[in-house]
């Protein structure tokens, strides 16, 4: 439910940024295009995230596939929407983003992380987190 709802966000800013590239002319198409891919990219391992632990969960393939694609069916529904109200949310759309990112901190922190450390003597789990922390960083300043 986290990452369904911290996807609702994600659609949104997508949506807004091409909705003010096109209808406001606010943003250009290039960063547009920039705020998708980055989203898409970070969708890859949030997406695996997801899956395998349902995979473990549920013991079936075609459910943890199904469920994974079901929550982040939202996404594109909320692009769609985003477009439509770029002209008004794009003011809190850094709150909103903010919110997004605190679910999946959420999901990594109370579920990712103590799972991996049942199965996982040598701490690979925190180790992800940490690298993966630093490398969006880097992200963050590089990409401004
Ligand atoms: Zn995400």
């Amino acid at each position: 439910m986290a990452v369904t709802i911290h996807n609702i966000p994600e659609g949104l800013a997508v949506g807004v940024a091409y909705g003010s590239a096109f209808l406001i002319g606010g943003e250009s198409f290039f960063s547009a295009l920039m705020i998708a891919i980055g989203i898409g990219v970070q969708n890859f391992p949030e997406g695996l995230a997801l899956a395998l632990p349902l995979k473990e969960t549920l013991k079936s393939k075609k459910k943890a596939f199904f469920l994974t694609v079901l929550s982040a069916a939202v996404e594109p529904v909320m692009v769609i929407v985003g477009i439509f109200l770029s002209t008004s949310i794009t003011g809190i759309m850094p709150w909103l983003l903010s919110f997004s990112a605190g679910c999946m901190l959420y999901v990594v922190c109370e579920e990712l992380l103590p799972d991996s450390q049942i199965s996982s003597k040598h701490h690979i789990g925190t180790w992800g987190f940490i690298i993966g922390f630093v490398i969006m960083m880097i992200l963050d300043v590089a990409l401004g």
